[in-house]
């Protein structure tokens, strides 16, 4: 059986859990229990405070792991990384209060900033050229600035509307961070085999997340040129429709693409434009 650490309650949890389950993986998860066995797949879900993941897999106690790159990155442990799983994408920032005027990095020369994250913004400021005295503190950073602790912090930002309501601004993007999935370096050929099965539909669900199914109806005569259009995994499938010379065709799209094919398949005749998600994508 594979060990998997996630984030027992916090901005992982969700994600993490919805990317198990879309792997049609299942398990009775109960906010009480921190440790829960899957019931058809081989796999024991550890629920952790997401600074501890890092450790326990380096360790082998957890055998893999769900963790941002922020704090994988902070504790030294990148060379775990698997892969990247697109969710939980956030920045760790540099912010001063609004008030104040800033022009470059170098006006943090000499000042004081407050992080979680000292290693990071160590080595950005190493890298910038800057000294700055470091206070590290656990949470809370957006506060420093307004009690006097310090006049800079660094923190993890997405939207940025903690900072505004601080009255603080972002200066200066330190690090870009996502979820990524981690492994321990020594797993046992058995347990390397699972780890392979569970990526096989970790990137079967994250391909079917980009795709959309398109289906459409089309004169024959202009099956080529909509064809053309549309990309597919291999050809689109075209289909007799009960209603003499016209067709049906049907292929996938990608979600990022999507509107400009379907302004140009519009415009070469296309009808009847049907998108539908996809659950799972095995190519
Ligand atoms: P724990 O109690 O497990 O230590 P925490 O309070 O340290 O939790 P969270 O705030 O739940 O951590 O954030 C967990 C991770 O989610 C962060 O390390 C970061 O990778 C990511 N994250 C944090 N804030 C955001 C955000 N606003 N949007 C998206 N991802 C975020
Ligand atoms: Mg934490």
């Amino acid at each position: 059986m594979l060990r998997l650490a996630i984030q027992k309650s916090g901005r992982l949890s969700e994600d993490s859990l919805n990317l198990i389950r879309e792997c049609g993986i299942s398990f009775i998860s109960s906010s009480l229990k921190l440790k829960t066995e899957c019931t058809n797949f081989p796999l024991e879900i550890l629920f952790l405070r997401d600074d501890d993941i890092p450790g326990y897999v380096a360790d082998g106690v957890a055998d893999i792991g769900i963790v941002g790159e922020n704090v994988l990155v902070e504790e030294g442990k990148q060379e775990l990384t698997v892969e990247k799983l697109g969710f939980s994408k956030c920045r760790l920032s540099l912010a001063v209060p609004k008030s104040v005027e800033y022009n470059s990095i170098q006006d943090l020369n000499g000042k004081n900033i407050a992080t979680s994250y000292p290693n990071l913004l160590q080595a950005y400021l190493q890298e910038q050229g800057v000294q700055a005295h470091i206070h590290t503190i656990s949470g809370s950073v957006e506060i420093a600035p307004s009690i006097g602790l310090a006049e800079a912090i660094c923190d993890i930002v997405s939207s940025g509307s903690t900072l505004i309501s601080n009255g603080l601004k972002e200066v200066e993007r330190v690090f870009k961070s996502e979820a990524a999935l981690i492994a321990t370096k020594d797993l046992s050929q058995e347990k390397r085999e699972i780890l392979e099965k569970l990526l096989f539909r970790i990137h079967a669900v994250q391909r079917a997340r980009k795709a959309k199914y398109i289906l459409l109806n089309a004169p024959n005569d202009k099956i080529e040129e909509i064809s053309d259009l549309l990309p597919s995994v291999k050809a689109p499938t075209v289909l007799p429709l009960a209603e003499e010379g016209w067709s049906s065709l049907h292929s996938v799209v990608n979600e990022d693409d999507f509107w400009e094919i379907i302004e140009k398949i519009k415009d070469a005749g296309a009808q009847g434009i049907l998108v539908v998600p996809i659950e799972k994508m095995i190519i």
